[in-house]
């Protein structure tokens, strides 16, 4: 099984190598085959030299290929060295891109699983190596042609006496047996920490972020940041000092052993020559050969196990291609005409004990204004990542009039459906841009979108601000924006996108609850006719929904109109009770 996984993963890394950089491997390949056939050819000619002699003809030919060992790995090494930095960047470009290609595909529910986003930073580690297929591929000849030199010496050896070619055999097992050790650990290491490297890396990020680091030095919490970043750095290294610790130690009883072969395998070859077994020739054969087959045997041992660790690099690349993809319905979308519902919906994250969605019911008929009102934590962002389509329930349905989410082409739906949530992104381009992704095809609509803009933003922003082709984000020299005006630009976005479904998830969370209000009532305003939800813990827009429908623990508690769920004297109004001071 884990054979056929590695001869695998290890066609797969010669395919690539292949492809990415045709010249470069033929050339590396080529040059490696010289070293592997010089690990076998040259012992012998030793071998024959120290015997009998060559004859003039095969010596001509033996320089002839001398010379071949001698040029070509050089040239290679200097084709190498020199397009070494254009295989990384090419390396990097094809394995990321096909990297990004296949992100694209994942299940969205599967972002939220450690696992996954685990395998995801150890395939992001691999691509930033840059050519470690390449490395790997190089390695792997490297490595046969080494063990190809210690056959060949040790056939010369034994050829004078068996014993020593056992024994120099012997001598080195210690040291290959403390460096597999070695290599084991760092491997298992290196898996185990994949969490704790993201983590690292987050806190990286924070430090670099600048509204972060706005945050934790007027917060005054910088130096506790600091401080528990070096500490998963401190756990980090101490745990690779512990497995460099433990291995040294055999890796230095290893290299004892390996010595003290080596000056017996001389003392025999020495032994046998004074008891006149072999010639002097021959012992002189001998002794090199044994330095030929040791520096073969430690080129072997170092090469394999640089290859080794490569390779479990490469190979958690090719593992996250394992993730589970996005299942594809195979029904075309057709915009919806009467309703979208909910039936039954369970829905649980993966790692979670605990159902985020419990037998959920709802139904919401074309162009009404809803609003799901409820406590955080009772569900509402998952119930809208499922009504985007974007998880599928892991029990009931979601339906568009009659067609289910779970056997509709997701892409379909998604042309279809826009969504405005609370983790918005505010991305450094223009206003044109930050507006106009949601539809390519009409971003250079500039009428259409300054009226959006006007209507979303106020009238003077766009005065203000200098027009929508005006870069923004003060990272690239472009204008800042309020947070409030980057949340109506991410709203202008989903409104841009025209959609039979729009979803709001609490963009506008994080402002008072009047300017809340206010965005909120224009939102409702420009959305007129359209289906669209609204998400919210606050209760100041449920006077103009058509249907407030308020969750609790994952299910749906009430649901009907303000006046109705004012009457009814339950959760609504519970809550409306308590917010109503901030409304007019
Ligand atoms: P709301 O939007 O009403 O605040 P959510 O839909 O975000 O509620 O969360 C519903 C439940 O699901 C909560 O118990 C929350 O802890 C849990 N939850 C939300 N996101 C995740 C996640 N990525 N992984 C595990 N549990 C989650």
């Amino acid at each position: 099984m884990l054979m056929k996984k590695t001869v695998q993963c290890l066609g797969r890394i010669v395919r690539d190598c292949f492809r990415v950089y045709p010249l470069f491997a033929a050339a590396v390949f080529a040059s490696e085959t010289v070293n592997a056939a010089a690990g076998i050819l040259n012992p012998v000619l030793l071998a024959l030299a120290g015997g009998h002699g060559l004859g003039e003809r095969n010596f001509i030919l033996a320089v002839v290929w001398y010379g071949v060992c001698i040029v070509l790995p050089s040239v290679t090494e200097v084709i190498n060295g020199s397009l070494t930095e254009v295989a990384k960047v090419r390396g990097e470009k094809y394995f990321g891109r096909q990297m990004f290609v296949f992100s694209e595909k994942l299940r969205l529910e599967a972002l939220e699983d450690p696992k996954v986003l685990d395998s995801f930073q150890k395939a992001d580690s691999a691509v930033r190596r840059g050519g470690i297929q390449f490395e790997v591929l190089n390695g792997v000849i490297a490595t046969a042609g080494a063990l190809a030199g210690c056959v060949g010496t040790m056939a010369v050896v034994g050829r004078y006496s068996p014993l020593l070619a056992v024994s120099g055999a012997v001598g080195m097992l210690p040291a290959l047996l403390s460096k597999m050790y070695f290599e084991k650990l760092m491997t298992r290491l290196r898996r185990r920490q994949s969490r704790i490297t993201r983590q690292c890396g987050y806190f990286w990020g924070l430090f670099s972020d600048r509204e972060a680091v706005k945050e934790m030095r007027v917060m005054g919490f910088e130096a506790f940041m600091k401080a528990k970043w070096q500490d998963l750095n401190i756990k980090r290294v101490r745990e690779i000092r512990e497995v460099q610790l433990d291995t040294g130690k055999k890796q230095a009883a290893g290299i004892f052993v390996q010595n003290l072969f080596s000056a017996l395998n001389i003392g025999l070859a020495f032994y046998l020559m004074a008891r006149g077994k072999i010639s002097v020739g021959e012992f002189a054969a001998c002794i090199s050969a044994f330095a030929v087959y040791e520096s073969c045997m430690v080129r072997a041992i170092v090469n394999y196990f640089d290859v080794a660790g490569k390779y479990h690099i490469a190979e958690d690349y090719y593992d996250y291609f394992t993730v589970p993809t996005e299942a594809e319905g195979s029904m075309e979308y057709r915009p919806f005409q009467e309703k979208v519902t909910a039936e039954n919906v369970h829905f649980w994250y993966c790692g979670s004990d605990r159902e985020a969605l419990q037998g959920l019911n709802l139904e919401i008929k074309k162009g009404e204004h809803v609003v799901i009102v409820g406590e955080n934590g009772s569900g509402k962002t998952t119930l809208s990542k499922l009504l985007a389509g974007a998880y599928l329930p892991c029990g009931g349905e979601i339906r568009f009039d009659g067609q289910s989410t779970e056997e509709l082409k997701r892409s379909g739906l998604y042309a279809h459906v826009s969504v405005v949530s609370q983790d918005f992104m505010r991305y450094l381009f223009t206003l044109r841009e930050n507006i106009g992704i949601s539809a390519l095809n009409r971003m250079s609509d500039t009428e259409r979108m300054e009226a959006l803009t006007k209507q979303v933003l106020d009238g003077a922003f766009l005065e203000k601000t200098g027009g929508l082709d005006v870069q923004l984000g003060r990272e690239f020299g472009g204008v800042e924006l309020s947070g409030g005006e980057w949340q109506k630009v991410a709203i202008a976005r989903g409104l841009w996108k025209e959609s039979d479904l729009i979803i709001l998830d609490e963009p506008t969370s994080a402002l008072d609850p009047l300017v809340e209000y206010e965005i909120l009532c224009r939102f409702v305003e420009m959305t007129n006719g359209k289906t669209s939800v609204i998400i919210s813990h606050r209760v100041g827009i449920c006077r103009t929904a058509d249907k407030i429908i308020v969750m609790k623990d994952g299910r749906v508690q009430e649901c009907g109109r303000h006046e109705e769920l004012l009457h009814a004297g339950g959760e609504y109004a519970r809550l409306w009770t308590a917010q109503a001071k901030w409304y007019p």
